[in-house]
């Protein structure tokens, strides 16, 4: 038994701080990225059909926009450096620098040693949403992806289903570039939860997930600050109101467009060096 000590109510008041100050981090220049956006013309646009995923590449320095078409649908992002895969998507530090959900002006940062922005998000129309009275917001960099490994083990081991994001994502990315599924499954990462809408619960912690707000014609998009690899996943949960890992939720496709500025118009920009520290960890 864990007894209170006398002091629990002093040592529970103590003001909380922020573990990393987002104000340290060098802030994009959104108003530039705009400029350039708004003269972007389109140069690839891709379906996702539901239960499936695809990949995508962005150059440095274009756009990438995900929207929802036809019906609520939450989708699994994972992004890699289009020439060296051992470099993607770090979520977790993505989340202990910019909070649990991501919004305008975020970065998708990388992995180490590399720790560099890979992507800054640009415009989300469920910006309105906030943080509900749950506690559930938008975007999330808490809920890994679901898989087929985590539903077997709560279903009792005999369970076997193959289009939760992870399978989805490992076929799409070995079909992409003509890996096995045993070698692309090992680099499927932590994604963003773009659309899905999550949180902890108050009472206990435990994560959440209640009926996307996304609507038809709603998306997130995002400026590539490196040259990308994508792949995005159209989750078997639909909206994830009730059920994911299985074909019981409905599912929509969502659509993935890549755009392109003119020439010059990022004057000043360039893509983000890897991270400066030098590696000798104290040797
Ligand atoms: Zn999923």
């Amino acid at each position: 038994m864990s007894v209170p000590p006398d002091d629990a109510g002093a040592r529970r008041a103590v003001a909380p701080v922020i573990c990393y100050p987002s104000e340290s981090l060098q802030q994009p220049d959104l108003a530039l990225y705009r400029r350039a956006r708004a003269q972007a013309v389109q140069t690839a646009a891709l379906r996702i059909p539901p239960r499936a995923a695809c990949c995508f590449e962005v150059p440095a320095g274009h756009f990438f926009r995900i929207t929802s078409v036809e019906g609520p649908q939450v989708g699994d992002l994972n992004l890699w450096y289009l020439h060296d895969l051992s470099e993607r998507f770090y979520s977790g530090k993505t989340r202990a620098l910019h909070g649990s959900h991501l919004g305008i002006g975020a970065r998708m940062w990388s992995t180490f040693p590399h720790l560099r922005p890979m992507a800054t998000i640009l415009d989300d129309t469920l910006a309105w949403y906030g943080i509900d009275e749950h506690g559930g917001a938008v975007h999330d960099v808490i809920g890994t992806r679901c898989d087929p490994y985590t539903a077997n083990l709560l279903s009792g081991r005999q369970y076997q289903y193959h289009h939760c994001c992870h399978s989805n994502l490992t076929r799409a990315l070995g079909d992409h570039l003509g890996l096995p599924l045993h070698v692309a499954e090992t680099h499927v990462h932590d994604v963003l939860n773009v659309f899905m809408c999550t949180g902890f619960t108050r009472d206990t912690g435990q994560y959440f997930m209640k009926a996307s707000p996304v609507r038809p014609g709603d998306y997130l998009e995002f400026f590539a600050e490196i040259d990308l690899l994508g792949a995005l996943s159209a989750c078997p949960g639909g909206d994830c109101s009730a059920v994911h890992s299985s074909d019981a939720a409905a599912c929509h496709p969502l659509l993935v467009e890549v755009f392109a500025p003119p020439e010059g118009a990022l004057q000043g920009w360039e893509p983000p060096l890897p991270n400066g520290y030098d590696r000798s960890h104290g040797r």
